[in-house]
């Protein structure tokens, strides 16, 4: 049984931020901003207009005067950001952030003539810069400006849309982020929040999980109609911009941004996809390993075996580092700076924002962690993760602050071997082979979560964004449908599939059988991947068919990643929701607000983070 409260060691394990300030209230920040923004506006007056035609030379010195600039204006926004994600709930943090974003977006309506004229340098002038060893050092960034060309509007313009962006997407974002935080599971009678809550998914006595599954749901129903249209705003947002900007599709700005292709990632959803049989051949067996007649949505995260090991901070600390000096001493001692100097911030608090990340500040000033550590294996996998991330900024930190942050299509390769490195130390030690069983189990679950789980995600955001140019805004429920109908191909027959397909469903009582009304237009495709979902008819008790009856963003303000987007990814996963038939199917179901969850996260077609926030 799960402990209701359970101390770890994590409990007082938190980062330490005066570093960068001292609090909110720090005057510190002021003259920061104030610094920030008189440099941009001298900026602007030094280089306006004649960008695209310096001397080589004094385009390095140009850049390197730039680099200063983003030094300075990083240190508030990341600050902002990292105190309002301790605690969303502190009207302080809350009030800072909104106060450096607008500042933020201030001093970036200086700097939108830069990236228009860094854009428009001309091929010859591009070969001279890549000639010559200074400003050769800044051929990534130039060529990454370049690509964006075709997308630019004119400078008036994009002032405008700069001049509005701290209240566009970005507090959107930020309300979805606090309508989050602020959601609390009823578990044995106490508010817990939803962190705590998904970790009983984990726990190998079924009845906790069922239960656990049937609180999480009821609380995500809560404010499961503002998150819709909260989703509904920032998908209406992005068809407005990649009309106005000309991107072919949906995810063509994210692929630019990520340095990568519309067509590579084609191909990539296509071998994913085409390869769900893997996944479902895995679940089939889980089902075995697990004797259980049926998997239900709250069986996919149960341990095989009674081996759910439990692990103090310490001895999690102590497994991560030892995982990566096997590997590297220097390694070690890099990720190890992290516990020294408190870097990390450890413990589940009221509040604090979900899952893990690794925020990455500039190449002079360290990264911090977040984490949501409950003591489990898994949250030592978490820790090696994010510690992952957290080894590559170190290492990172020679190049200029514009080649600083990967793009994501690189970013998780140093956290997904950061956990490699645990997992084969364990594996190493382990000799009992029920043991070894449940973590080879565990990590299969978790190459799941990196790959297909995150296609079966980008197939959610696809079919929300084409439906939401198509067709309008969406009803809570279509999401809930959506989610379903991409989600569960994961695992075909071998999970109970009935959770979003009965959003619709009117429940009949007593007659101990629902009606399937006629599916919706694109039910084809319902149907197609739901085999045993009839077209129209019932689904008894369980939820099996019955015959029918009598018969069948853009780069940021001057260059560079947004701070505010650390390689995190709002959603807390659960290809699930379902909750036996018999419970009311008028009200949204876990599936339904999972996917609201999912969606409302911070950007869009981003490849998710795959093991810190997918539960
Ligand atoms: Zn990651």
């Amino acid at each position: 049984m799960a402990q209701a409260t359970k101390t770890t060691g994590a409990e007082q394990v938190r980062w330490d931020l005066t570093d960068l300030f001292q609090s909110p209230t720090d005057p510190a920040i002021e003259e920061t901003l104030a610094e920030a923004q008189t440099r941009a506006v001298a900026f602007e007056a030094r280089y306006k207009g004649k960008v695209a035609s310096l001397a080589p030379k004094a385009v390095a010195a140009m850049m390197r005067e730039l680099e200063e600039d983003e030094e300075l204006a990083a240190r508030p926004d990341v600050y902002a950001y990292l105190l309002h994600s301790q605690n969303t709930e502190d009207p302080a943090a809350g009030r800072l952030l909104a106060r450096v974003r607008e500042a933020g977006a201030e001093r970036a309506s200086h700097g939108v003539f830069f990236t228009l004229e860094l854009a428009h340098i001309s091929d010859d002038q591009a070969a001279r810069l890549y000639a010559d060893p200074e400003s050769a050092r800044y051929r990534h960034t130039v060529e990454e400006a370049r690509k964006f060309r075709p997308h630019q509007l004119s400078e008036p313009e994009e002032r405008v849309l700069t001049d509005f962006s701290p209240v566009g997407n970005s507090a959107w974002n930020r309300l979805f982020e606090e309508l989050c935080a602020r959601i609390r599971v009823d578990l044995d009678g106490r508010r817990a929040p939803l962190d705590e809550a998904l970790v009983r998914l984990r726990e190998s006595d079924r009845t906790v999980r069922r239960q656990a599954s049937a609180a999480i749901t009821a609380a995500l129903d809560q404010d499961a109609r503002t998150r819709g249209y909260i989703y509904n705003v920032i998908l209406g947002e992005k068809a407005i911009d990649d009309r106005l900007r000309h991107f072919p599709t949906w995810i063509s700005s994210r692929n630019l941004a990520n340095e990568t292709s519309d067509e590579a990632v084609q191909a990539l959803i296509e071998a994913v996809t085409g390869r769900y049989d893997v996944c479902a051949r895995y679940y089939r067996v889980k089902k075995k390993l697990l004797g259980v007649g049926e998997l239900h949505e709250w069986d996919r995260y149960a341990p095989i075996g009674e081996v759910a090991r439990d692990l103090s901070w310490e001895e999690a600390k102590d497994l991560v580092l030892s995982s990566y000096r096997r590997f590297s001493t220097r390694a070690a001692d890099l990720v190890e700076d992290f516990f020294k100097h408190g870097w990390i911030d450890a413990p589940v608090a009221p509040g604090k924002a979900g899952g893990g990340y690794c925020m990455p500040v500039t190449p002079r000033h360290h990264p911090y962690i977040l984490l949501n550590f409950t003591g489990k294996l898994r949250d030592a996998l978490v820790m090696a993760h994010e510690l992952g991330h957290g080894l590559h900024d170190r290492l990172a930190s020679k190049q200029h602050i514009f080649d600083f942050h990967p793009p994501l299509t690189l970013a998780e390769t140093a956290s997904v071997f950061g956990e490699a490195l645990t997992f084969d130390r364990i594996m190493s030690e382990e000799k009992d082979p029920k043991v070894r069983l449940a973590m080879l189990c565990t990590q299969v679950e978790d190459a799941f979560s990196t790959v297909f789980r995150q296609v079966a995600f980008n197939r959610y955001e696809d079919a929300c964004h084409t439906m939401r140019r198509q067709e309008g805004e969406l009803s809570v429920e279509q999401l809930g449908e959506v989610f379903q109908a991409k989600l569960q191909p994961m695992f075909g027959d071998a999970l109970h599939a009935y959770a979003g397909l009965c959003v619709r469903v009117r429940v009949r009582q007593p007659a101990g059988s629902v009606r399937v009304p006629p599916l919706p237009a694109g039910g084809a495709e319902l149907r197609r991947r739901l085999p045993g979902v009839p077209r129209r008819g019932r689904l008894d008790a369980a939820g099996r068919a019955r015959p029918p009856a009598g018969h069948g963003h853009h780069r940021s303000r001057v260059l560079g990643r947004r701070p505010e987007d650390p390689r995190r990814h709002g959603d807390r996963g659960g290809a699930t929701g379902a909750r036996d038939v018999s419970i009311d199917r008028r009200k949204p179901s876990w599936m339904l607000a999972d996917a609201l969850l999912v969606a409302a996260g911070w950007s869009h077609g981003a490849f998710f983070d795959p093991i810190s926030t997918d539960r």
